[in-house]
Formats: structure tokens, C-alpha cells, sequence
């Protein structure tokens, strides 16, 4: 037998204590960052075992989010509205064309940012308050800023 394989017998007679975390792990997420949260979160949502590394002490879990301002853009939102913005997909979708500066050969990341624009309110956003959190109903920009309009709202508890 190739070393360190072993029978599935054998396999089922190990605790599961005595098994390492990796093998116990459906997917190992590297990062504990925003990204890597959020992935984990899903995975976790959909019943899947994580492993979740980082090389920062636990502390400082979260990464650049932790010093993060908390705004976040989105396209023709409720709080916009409120505030008698009129944003729309096409709006939005120009302005971050105008801002990106996209080379001719910037194919992937332009094909992302399209996606991320129609996107933004309903699924990010949408995600975002499914999972507890609010925003305030004044909206503000950065990004945008002199733009055209102001799609950036501010999540409660930010900074
Ligand atoms: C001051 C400031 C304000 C900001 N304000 C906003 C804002 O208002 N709105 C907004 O949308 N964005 C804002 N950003 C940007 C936003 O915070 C980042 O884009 C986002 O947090 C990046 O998340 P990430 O998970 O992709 O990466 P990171 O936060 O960089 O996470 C990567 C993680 O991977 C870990 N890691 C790296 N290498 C290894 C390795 N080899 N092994 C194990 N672990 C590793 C790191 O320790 C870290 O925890 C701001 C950023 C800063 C600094």
C-alpha cells in the first residue's frame, strides 16, 4: 500500500479528533479578509466544513476591512431614492467606465465591473441587509464624487 494511504476500514475506525483539520475541511479558505469572510460565511450557509486560515493574529481578523470607512456602491438604491437621486444602471455603468479609464484590452475586468454595477443593489446590497446590516439613509459618494451622482451609502457602525 502507498505510504500514507490508508483503507477506508481504518479511516473509519479514527476519532474525529484524531483526523487534522485540513481533512476535515470540505474547503480550506486562505485569506480572513472581507472576501475570504464572506466566502465562508456562504460556504457555512450551504453546510460545507471551512477552514478558515489567515497569518494575522486573531485579533486583527477581518484585514483592510477593519480600517475600512464602510461605504458601499450601489446603483439606484431605496436610500438614494429618498433622497430624490435618480441613478440608474446606464448612469452608474458610465461613470465607473469613466473613472476605471479601461485599456482596450481590459476585457476581464471591465466584464466584472459591469456585473458588479447591475448587480450591486440586489445581490450585494440585498446579501448586506439579509445579513443584519443597515445602512444609513443618507447616501454620500467618494468614488463618484463629481461624477455624476451619489451612490455610496454608509453602513451603520461604520469606521
Ligand atoms: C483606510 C481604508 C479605507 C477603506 N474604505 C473603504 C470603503 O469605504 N469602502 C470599500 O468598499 N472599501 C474600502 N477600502 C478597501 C477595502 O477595505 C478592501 O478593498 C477590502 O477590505 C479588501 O478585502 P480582501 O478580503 O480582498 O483583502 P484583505 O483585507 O487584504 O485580506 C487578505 C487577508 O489575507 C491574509 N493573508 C495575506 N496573505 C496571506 C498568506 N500568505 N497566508 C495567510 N493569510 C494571508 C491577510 O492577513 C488578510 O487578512 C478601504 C481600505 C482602507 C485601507
Amino acid at each position: 500500500m502507498p505510504k500514507g494511504q490508508t483503507y477506508p476500514a481504518e479511516r473509519s475506525t479514527r476519532r474525529r479528533d484524531d483526523i487534522p483539520l485540513v481533512e476535515r475541511a470540505d474547503v480550506v479558505v486562505i485569506g480572513a479578509g472581507i472576501a475570504g469572510l464572506v466566502a465562508t460565511l456562504e460556504l457555512l450557509e450551504s453546510s460545507r466544513h471551512v477552514l478558515l486560515l489567515d497569518r494575522c493574529e486573531p485579533h486583527e481578523l477581518g484585514g483592510l476591512a477593519r480600517e475600512a470607512f464602510g461605504g458601499t456602491f450601489m446603483v439606484d438604491t431605496p436610500e438614494q431614492r429618498r433622497s430624490s437621486i435618480k441613478d440608474s444602471f446606464e448612469v452608474a455603468w458610465q461613470d465607473w467606465q469613466t473613472l476605471a479609464g479601461f485599456d482596450e484590452d481590459d476585457v476581464w475586468p471591465r466584464r466584472w465591473a459591469e456585473q458588479y454595477v447591475a448587480r450591486a443593489r440586489d445581490e450585494v446590497g440585498g446579501w448586506l441587509k439579509q445579513h443584519g446590516v443597515w445602512f444609513f439613509p443618507v447616501v454620500n459618494w467618494a468614488e463618484r464624487g463629481g461624477i455624476s451622482l451619489t451612490p455610496w451609502s454608509l453602513r451603520r457602525g461604520f469606521g
